[in-house]
């Protein structure tokens, strides 16, 4: 029997964060998470059983899917194997992104094109996997010791401002000021700006 993924949503807009800021994307959210994060806004997806579920050939059928980049997203969709999906995806000629807290590896065998990993203080900000960027939530307890990948390429650990809060935003500058050979970036949720999903 082919594998069933409990689809919370699926809407198509545009990437709002990281390195892909501003690409057209469809986005597909996987129900459910092994984490619990204070600040979480999409808490709606806690719940597989509120899902529905679909087998990848029906997500690739039924989904629209105007633009070539995909995002994989949750809850936390490394909870699930991704790989049929992500086969699916790729016959279309989709470019396919995953957006994990990080508290899973990702096998290679996936074959995703790029990960985004936000490690979370509910997990101890663990990073059991390998990611193309990086993304922290900069909330009042956030701290640069927290950051661990001393190896990330220029440019991809982005400091995400919480909610839109100012008082994250100014502590967000105040760390790239500070620790400049940590060659921080500020993020922010583009699609907050312009107020679309
Ligand atoms: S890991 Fe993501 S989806 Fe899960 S609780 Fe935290 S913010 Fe929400």
């Amino acid at each position: 029997m082919s594998i069933q993924y409990p689809i919370i949503e699926s809407f198509t807009s545009i990437q709002g964060e990281g390195m892909h800021m501003g690409k057209g994307a469809t986005f597909i959210r996987v129900a459910g998470c092994n984490l619990r994060c204070r600040w979480c806004d999409t808490s709606y997806s806690f719940d597989p059983s509120k899902a529905r579920l679909m087998s990848a050939q029906e997500i690739v059928d039924e989904i629209p899917m105007p633009h070539q980049h995909i995002v994989i997203t949750g809850g936390e969709p490394t909870l699930y194997d991704l790989g049929p999906l992500v086969y699916e995806l790729h016959k279309l000629g989709k470019y396919v992104a995953i957006e994990t807290n990080g508290t899973n590896p990702i096998p290679v065998e996936w074959g995703i094109d790029w990960v985004t990993a936000s490690p979370k203080p509910g997990s101890g900000f663990a990073l059991a996997c390998s990611a193309d960027e990086l993304k922290y939530v900069v909330d009042d307890e956030f701290s640069i010791e927290y950051i661990t990948d001393h190896e990330m390429i220029e440019g991809r650990i982005f400091l995400q401002v919480e909610s839109g809060r100012p008082e994250s935003a100014q502590k967000a500058y105040d760390l790239i000021q500070r620790f400049p050979e940590r060659r921080l970036r500020l993020g922010i949720q583009l699609h907050k700006f312009l107020n679309v999903r």
